[in-house]
């Protein structure tokens, strides 16, 4: 398989790195590894987990022309493999354990969700203003949640963009779905994974897709959103420098930006969300198996 032979790769390059280790300066060595760790980045479609802030993965059979497929209200996307047209439900991180179902072309796909337990974080903001905003932050708090709740759930037929790479070389520090308690006080929680990296790291798009969402948010600091088509979103956060614009498409592997530490953070990182019909999922479902 593809992804087998590309993490030999990956496995190789570093030790060629390791052993030459000693003959390296510090910076130099930096830069090997980034250059090994971006150019063996593993392609991975995403998994299956039918949990909360999961995918449900759903074979439809064969269809003439691509099928409707519906979740509540939102739209599903669907792909054509070689056996068949398949669906990838994002899965809300409050979705009730139980039955489940999607309408295609008008019958019901059924499908189970099970329950998972998400672990508690508890966080220190030395910005106060950050966890209780000023009277004067709320308009703008207001306007941005529309900004984010019109960029989350955009959609475009066209599926640009599928299997991801990592879009930031470093350690994931804070995973999807912990219970987040902020200074103390319980809030939503958190909605992508936390990758490590210092400011200025380079943030590449993981896939294909359209800038549809650019600017300098309350929470988020510098935010970019690329649309991958057929409802997968992603979005990136907390960045000290944003290299695109709104309407821009971008390549897999196309520099977004840069780490930093705007908006409300404890240090340098980037955040990055992945969205599926307007839910967001566990971004590490689009990477390669742990
Ligand atoms: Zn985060």
């Amino acid at each position: 398989m593809t992804s087998v032979s590309l993490k030999n790769h990956r496995t190789s390059a570093s030790t060629r790195a390791a052993v030459r280790r000693t003959a390296l300066s510090l910076a130099q060595l930096v830069a090997t590894l980034l250059c090994c760790a971006i150019s063996g980045s593993v392609v991975a479609a995403p998994r299956a987990q039918l949990t909360p802030g999961g995918i449900a993965i759903l074979p439809l059979g064969d269809f003439d022309s691509r099928p409707s497929v519906t979740y509540g209200d939102k739209r599903v996307l669907t792909v054509q493999h070689e056996d068949g047209w398949h669906a990838y439900v994002g899965i809300a991180l409050s979705a009730k354990q139980g039955a489940h179902s999607v309408r295609v072309n008008g019958g019901d796909v059924q499908f189970t969700v099970n329950g998972k337990t998400y672990l508690e974080q508890r966080l220190t903001i030395t910005n106060t203003r950050k966890v209780d905003p000023l009277e004067q932050d709320l308009e703008r708090i207001r306007s941005e949640r529309t900004r984010k709740a019109n960029a989350r759930l955009h959609w475009s037929d066209e599926l640009l963009g599928f299997d991801f790479i990592r879009p930031v070389t470093g350690p994931k520090s804070s995973s999807y779905g912990l219970r987040r308690i902020l200074n103390g006080q319980p809030r939503n929680p958190h909605s992508g994974m936390d990758i490590a990296a210092p400011t200025g790291t380079p943030i590449l798009a993981p896939a294909a897709g359209r800038v549809i969402e650019v600017g300098d948010f309350f929470f988020s600091g510098n935010m970019v959103y690329i649309d991958h088509g057929q409802g997968l979103i992603s979005l990136y956060a907390h960045m000290s420098k944003m290299d695109v614009a709104v309407g821009d498409t971008v390549d897999q592997g196309q520099k977004l930006g840069e780490v930093g530490e705007t908006g409300r953070v404890t240090g340098p990182h980037l955040h990055w969300s992945v969205g599926l019909n307007g839910n967001w999922i566990d971004p590490a479902l689009f990477l390669d198996a742990p």
